[in-house]
C-alpha cells in the first residue's frame, strides 16, 4: 500500500484519563500533533507535580512532524507545549486565548526559546504537509475553543476537541453547527469526539441558566461574597463581574492564575468591565463587607491555593468569618473529593456559608452531554468513530451512543494510550503494534519516566515506612548495629523487636560476613520475612556496613 494512501491516528495520551491530551495523525511523510496537555497527578502519585505525554515516538519521527495544532487553552491541552517544543521545533497553531496563555507560559519558562506560535481565526484553514485543517468554533468552558475539520488524502477527519453546544453562551457565539453540517454533507470518513460527559443524559444546560440563582445569592448576601471558580472560565467570571456591577460591589482578585487570566481576557476584549471596579486585595479591609466581592482560585481544594489559604488563616489579607458567603462555582474533578471536602469543612467550621452546585445552580459543565454528542454525530455522519478525551468507561459509553446513532460496531475504534487505527478511503483497521508509552513525570526540576520507580518507592514509604541498619564492623567483627527507622513502627511498644533485628543481623554476619553483598542481601531477606510475620509490614530496608578497621 503506498504510504500516503492511509492515515494513522494514534493517541499518545487522553484516552485512559481526563488529561494529557495528545493525538497524532500520520500520512506518508507528514505528521500533525493535536494538543499537548498535562495531567494533574492522581493522589497515588506521591510528590509528583504533573504528568506529561510521552513524546518519544514524535521525537524519533521529528523530521515528519509538520505542526502542533491546539484546540483550546485548557491545561490538559496546552500544559505540555513547552516540553514538546524543547524536543520538536515546529509551528504551533492555536486560537487567540490559547495563544495568549501559551505565550505567557513560554515567556515565564524559557524566554530565550524561539518558537513560532500562530493565532488562527474561526473558519480559517491552515496547511501542514498533506493535511488541511479548518478551525470550527464550539462552546466549552474557556473562550476560543475549536473543533478541527481535517482534509487528508484518504478523506475528511473531524476532531471535536472539547465541546458543548450552548445556544445562549455568556459572551461569544453558539457553536458553529452550520459548519459541522457542511462537513457532514461533504462526507466525513472519521470523527474523534469528546467523551467526558458521555454518561450524562440530556443536554448540558446553558451558561445563562446560572443567572437566576447567582443573582439571588448576590442580592441577598449581607456580608462578603467569595466566588471560587476556574481561572480560565472567562464567561463565568464575566457573569460574576456583571453581578458585582449590578449590586454595587467592588471586586478583589486572589490567586496568580486568576489575576493573570483576567488581565489577558481584558486585554483581548473577552471580558467587558470598567476596571475601576477592581480593588487591590491589600485594600479590601477599607471596604464594608457588603461592598466586596472576591474572585479566587482554589475550587479543587488545592493545598497552595488562595481559597485554602483563606480557609486556614494563612491568607495575607483575608480571614474568613461567619458573615461570609463562599460560592464554589465549579465541578469536582474526580480524585479531588477529599481535598475539596477539607476546604469546605474548614470554611464551614468558621461559621461561613458555603454554596456549591449541589445546593444551587452555580455551575454548568463545559462538556457535551449525551444529546449534544448525538447532535454532532447526526450532523457529521462519520463513517468511522473514535471516542476520545476520557477514561475507558467514558469512551465505552460514547461508543454505545455512536452505535445507537447507526454507526456499526466494527466502525468504532476504542484506543488506549499508544494504540493506533489506520484509515484508507475505503476501509479501516486497528494497528496491531502499539507505540510504547510511559507516563512522563514532572517532579520539581526533574523530568522523566524513571520517576515511575521513585513514585513507587514513595508509595511504599507512605504505606510501610523505612528502616535502616548501620552495621559497624571492626576487624571483621560486627561490633554494633544501629537502627534508624522512619514511619515504620513504634519500637517502644516491643522491647524484643530491636533485639531480634540485631540478632538477625549478627547471625547473618557470622554466616556471610566475609562477603558484604551477600550479607546485606541475606539480612534484608530475613528481616522482610520477620517483619511480615511479626508486624504484617513490608518497610523499605536499607543496610550500610561501616568498617572501622580501615579495611574494606
Ligand atoms: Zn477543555
Amino acid at each position: 500500500m503506498p504510504e500516503n494512501n492511509y492515515v494513522k491516528v494514534t493517541a499518545i495520551g487522553g484516552v485512559e484519563e481526563i488529561g494529557r491530551n495528545c493525538y497524532v495523525m500520520e500520512c506518508g511523510q507528514d505528521i500533525i500533533v493535536i494538543d499537548a496537555g498535562i495531567m494533574f497527578p492522581r493522589q497515588d502519585m506521591f510528590g509528583i507535580d504533573l504528568v506529561i505525554p510521552d513524546f518519544s515516538y514524535l521525537v524519533q519521527n521529528k523530521h515528519k512532524v509538520k505542526a502542533l495544532i491546539i484546540t483550546h487553552g485548557h491545561e490538559d491541552h496546552i500544559g505540555a507545549v513547552s516540553w514538546f517544543l524543547k524536543e520538536i521545533e515546529v509551528p504551533v497553531y492555536a486560537p487567540r486565548f490559547a495563544v495568549a496563555l501559551i505565550n505567557k507560559r513560554l515567556e515565564e519558562k524559557n524566554k530565550k526559546h524561539t518558537y513560532r506560535l500562530i493565532e488562527i481565526k474561526p473558519r480559517s484553514v491552515i496547511k501542514a504537509g498533506c493535511f488541511h485543517i479548518e478551525f470550527i468554533p464550539v462552546n466549552h468552558s474557556i473562550p476560543d475553543c475549536m473543533s478541527l475539520a481535517i482534509t487528508t488524502p484518504v478523506g475528511n477527519i473531524l476532531h471535536t476537541g472539547d465541546f458543548k453546544i450552548d445556544l445562549t453562551p455568556e459572551g461569544g457565539k453558539p457553536a458553529d453547527l452550520a459548519r459541522f453540517a457542511y462537513w457532514g454533507e461533504k462526507g466525513v470518513q472519521l470523527m474523534l469526539s469528546d467523551s467526558t460527559n458521555s454518561g450524562v443524559e440530556g443536554f448540558t444546560p446553558s451558561e445563562q441558566t446560572l443567572l437566576h440563582d447567582m443573582d439571588n445569592i448576590v442580592s441577598s448576601a449581607s456580608g462578603r461574597l467569595i466566588f471560587a471558580t476556574f481561572a480560565s472560565n472567562i464567561s463565568r467570571i464575566q457573569q460574576i463581574i456583571n453581578l458585582a456591577e449590578k449590586y454595587d460591589r467592588r471586586i478583589a482578585l486572589s490567586g496568580r492564575s486568576m489575576v493573570d487570566n483576567i488581565d489577558i481576557a481584558c486585554r483581548l476584549g473577552l471580558i467587558k468591565v470598567n476596571k475601576k471596579i477592581f480593588i487591590d486585595i491589600e485594600k479590601v479591609k477599607s471596604l464594608e463587607p457588603h461592598k466586596l466581592l472576591l474572585i479566587t482560585t482554589g475550587t479543587q481544594g488545592e493545598p497552595m491555593s488562595s481559597l485554602m489559604f483563606m480557609a486556614t488563616d494563612r491568607h495575607k489579607h483575608i480571614r474568613i468569618n461567619e458573615t461570609d458567603t463562599i460560592i464554589l462555582s465549579s465541578s469536582i474533578i474526580p480524585g479531588n473529593e477529599m481535598s475539596i471536602g477539607k476546604v469546605v469543612n474548614k470554611i464551614v467550621s468558621k461559621g461561613a456559608a458555603v454554596i456549591n452546585d449541589s445546593r444551587s445552580d452555580v455551575h454548568v459543565s463545559g462538556h457535551a452531554a449525551k444529546e449534544e454528542q448525538k447532535i454532532l454525530l447526526h450532523l457529521v455522519k462519520p463513517k468511522y468513530f473514535i471516542p476520545i478525551h476520557g477514561e475507558p468507561i467514558h469512551l465505552r459509553m460514547h461508543a454505545d451512543t455512536a452505535k445507537s446513532m447507526g454507526i456499526p460496531a466494527e466502525n468504532i475504534f476504542i484506543l488506549s494510550n499508544g494504540s493506533s487505527a489506520e484509515f484508507t478511503s475505503k476501509k479501516a483497521r486497528m494497528v496491531s503494534e502499539k507505540i510504547p508509552i510511559r507516563p512522563i513525570f514532572i517532579d520539581g526540576k526533574g523530568v522523566g519516566e524513571s520517576y515511575a520507580d521513585i513514585v513507587h518507592e514513595r508509595s511504599r514509604l507512605s504505606d510501610n515506612g523505612m528502616i535502616a541498619l548501620i552495621c559497624c564492623v571492626n576487624n571483621q567483627k560486627l561490633e554494633q548495629t544501629r537502627i534508624i527507622s522512619r514511619g515504620f513502627t513504634d519500637f517502644t511498644a516491643s522491647e524484643n523487636l530491636k533485639k531480634n533485628i540485631i540478632r538477625i543481623a549478627e547471625e547473618q554476619y557470622s554466616q556471610h560476613g566475609q562477603n558484604r553483598g551477600i550479607f546485606i542481601q541475606s539480612t534484608i531477606k530475613k528481616l522482610k520475612r520477620y517483619f511480615l510475620k511479626e508486624l504484617y509490614k513490608m518497610p523499605i530496608i536499607d543496610i550500610e556496613v561501616i568498617n572501622y578497621s580501615g579495611k574494606e
